[in-house]
C-alpha cells in the first residue's frame, strides 16, 4: 500500500459512495477507526467506507482488493480486543448505515436483518411480535448484530441460552474475492456438508464481511425473579451456584461481582447513590430465575411458587454459610435497579481506563483460578486496584485492573503487559481460555497459544488462507507473532 494507491481507491469510492458515505479526514476518522478495546495501538485508518447494500460492499471489497488496502470491518465499535481498531491504514469498512430489520417470519421464528441493526433493536422488533432475541448484555444499546457474530458475542444469559452462536440460522456474506454467500437462514435441517456458517462466526471480520444475519427467537419467559446475595468467598459463589442449580428452578443468570465493582458503580452514580446492603461484602451474586410459560390465570401462582423456592433455597443457602444477606426484587423497578448494579460496571469502570482480560475456566476451577489470580496481581502490581466481575454460571471472569491516578498510561500498559504473559499462563494451568467472550483481536494474539494446539493453529491459518489468500481482512487479527498468517 502506498500513497499513491490509498490515492486511487480514495477516488474510485468517492465516485461510488459520494462525499458523506466517505470519510478520509477529521475526528471521524479515529472515531470510527477504533472500538473500545483499550491496547494503546495507534488508531490510523486511511478512509472510512458506508456502504448502504450488499453490492456496495462487494464494489468496495473489489476496489480495495485492485489497490491493495486492507478492510477492517466495523460494526457498533463496543468490542474490547481491538478487532475493529484500524492500526495499519487500513479502509474501515461501517456497517452502520445498514440498519435495517428486514423480514420476521413468525412461523419459522427467525427475524433478518441488515448487519448494523443493534442487539436492542433486534430484541424491541422480537418482543413487538411476542417473541425473545435472548442473547443480552450491556452494550446492547450499540452493538451491531453482525459485529455479534463477527465475535460470537456471550453476555448475561448464556448459562440459560447459550452464545450467539446458538442463535443463528443464516447470514449472507461478503468475500475478499468479492463473491457473496447465502449460508442458510429458510431451512431448519440442511445436513450437507461442512457448515461455512459456522467459520464466520468467532471470525472477527477475517474471513469475509457479514452483510446480513437471520436471527432464531424463542418463546419470552413469562417473567423473572432477581435476588442479590452477599456472599463471603470466592468459594462460598461456587457453593451458591451448585445449590441454586440442584433447586428445580430455571436460573437464567448467575453473576459475580466483587465489593470494588459496586464501589466503583456508586461513585459513578455521584454522591446520593446507596449502598445495596447495610454491611459492605466481598463478594455479590445477582441471581435471576424465569417463570415458566403460562396462561395469564395461572402467572401469580407461578411466581409465588418460584418465589418461596428461591426464598427457602437462599435460606439454606445463608444456613449452610454460604450467603451473609439476600434482597429480592418485588417489582420490576427493584429488579432494573439490581440489574443495574451489574449492568453499569462497565461504564463505571470505563473512565478508569481498566486494563481488562476476559477469561474462561471449568466452572469447578473458578475460585482455585481466583486465588491465585489475586495473588498474582499482590506480587506483580501491589499499588493497582484489581475487580473482578463475571458470568460464574459459565465460568467466565472478566478481570479489570484500574491505572492508579499518578501512572501514566504507557507505564501502567508495559507494567499490565508484563503481568498478562503470567496471567495467560496461570489460565492455561486451571484448564481455561485466554478469551471467553471479547475474541482475540489485537489485544490477545500473542496469547492464543495458551488455548490452541499446534495443530489447532495450524488448520486456523489454512483456514485463513483459504478465505483470504492476499490478506485483505483485517489483518494482523487473532494471529499474533508467533501464529502469524501468511
Ligand atoms: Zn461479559
Amino acid at each position: 500500500m502506498t500513497t499513491d494507491t490509498v490515492h486511487a481507491l480514495m477516488a474510485a469510492l468517492l465516485e461510488l459512495l459520494g462525499p458523506e458515505r466517505l470519510v478520509t479526514s477529521g475526528p471521524d476518522l479515529a472515531y470510527y477507526g477504533s472500538d473500545r478495546g483499550q491496547g494503546g495501538w495507534e488508531v490510523r485508518p486511511s478512509m472510512i467506507a458506508f456502504p448502504e447494500t450488499t453490492s456496495e460492499i462487494q464494489a468496495i471489497v473489489r476496489a480495495c482488493a485492485e489497490n491493495g488496502v486492507a478492510i477492517v470491518p466495523s460494526g457498533g465499535r463496543t468490542g474490547l480486543a481491538g478487532a475493529a481498531t484500524a492500526t495499519r491504514g487500513e479502509l474501515v469498512l461501517s456497517l452502520s448505515r445498514m440498519s435495517r430489520v428486514l423480514e420476521l417470519d413468525r412461523a419459522a421464528r427467525t427475524m433478518r436483518c441488515q448487519a448494523g441493526v443493534t442487539i436492542e433493536q433486534v430484541q424491541t422488533a422480537a418482543a413487538a411480535a411476542g417473541l425473545l432475541y435472548p442473547v443480552d448484555y450491556a452494550a446492547k444499546g450499540s452493538a451491531h448484530i453482525a459485529g455479534s457474530v463477527a465475535t460470537n458475542a456471550g453476555g448475561v444469559r448464556v448459562v440459560r441460552y447459550g452464545l450467539t452462536r446458538d442463535w443463528i440460522a443464516g447470514l449472507r456474506v461478503v468475500l475478499a474475492s468479492s463473491a457473496v454467500l447465502e449460508l442458510g437462514g429458510g431451512l431448519v435441517k440442511n445436513n450437507t456438508g461442512y457448515d461455512l456458517r459456522q467459520l464466520f462466526i468467532g471470525s472477527e471480520g477475517t474471513l469475509g464481511i457479514i452483510a446480513e444475519v437471520t436471527v432464531k427467537l424463542c418463546s419470552p419467559p413469562s417473567g423473572t425473579i432477581v435476588a442479590l446475595c452477599a456472599v463471603p468467598s470466592d468459594d462460598a459463589v461456587l457453593e451458591l451456584f451448585a445449590r441454586v442449580r440442584r433447586g428445580r428452578l430455571t436460573v437464567s443468570a448467575f453473576e459475580c461481582l466483587d465489593h470494588g465493582c459496586i464501589e466503583r458503580v456508586l461513585e459513578h452514580r455521584g454522591s446520593d447513590a446507596a449502598a445495596p446492603f447495610a454491611e459492605p461484602s466481598p463478594h455479590y451474586v445477582l441471581v435471576e430465575v424465569e417463570l415458566p410459560e403460562a396462561d395469564e390465570s395461572e402467572r401469580e401462582a407461578a411466581r409465588e411458587r418460584a418465589q418461596s423456592r428461591l426464598v427457602s433455597l437462599l435460606g439454606e443457602a445463608a444456613e449452610a454459610g454460604e450467603i451473609d444477606d439476600a434482597q429480592f426484587a418485588s417489582t420490576d423497578a427493584q429488579a432494573r435497579a439490581l440489574w443495574a448494579l451489574r449492568e453499569d460496571i462497565g461504564e463505571a469502570l470505563h473512565r478508569h481506563h481498566p486494563h481488562k482480560a476476559d477469561v474462561a475456566l471449568p466452572i469447578g476451577r473458578v475460585a482455585a483460578f481466583a486465588h491465585d489470580w489475586r495473588r498474582l496481581v499482590s506480587a506483580r502490581l501491589p499499588d493497582v486496584e484489581a475487580l473482578c466481575f463475571g458470568h460464574v454460571g459459565d465460568g467466565n471472569l472478566h478481570l479489570n485492573l484500574l491505572r492508579p491516578a499518578d501512572a501514566s498510561h504507557a507505564e501502567f500498559l508495559a507494567r499490565c503487559h508484563a503481568y498478562d504473559r503470567e496471567l495467560y499462563a496461570l489460565v492455561e494451568r486451571h484448564a481455561g481460555s485466554v478469551s471467553a467472550e471479547h475474541g482475540i483481536g489485537l489485544l490477545k494474539r500473542d496469547y492464543l497459544h495458551h488455548t490452541r494446539s499446534e495443530p489447532e493453529l495450524e488448520l486456523m491459518r489454512a483456514i485463513k488462507a483459504a478465505f483470504d489468500p492476499a490478506g485483505l481482512l483485517n489483518p494482523g487479527k487473532i494471529f499474533g507473532e508467533r501464529e502469524r498468517a501468511p
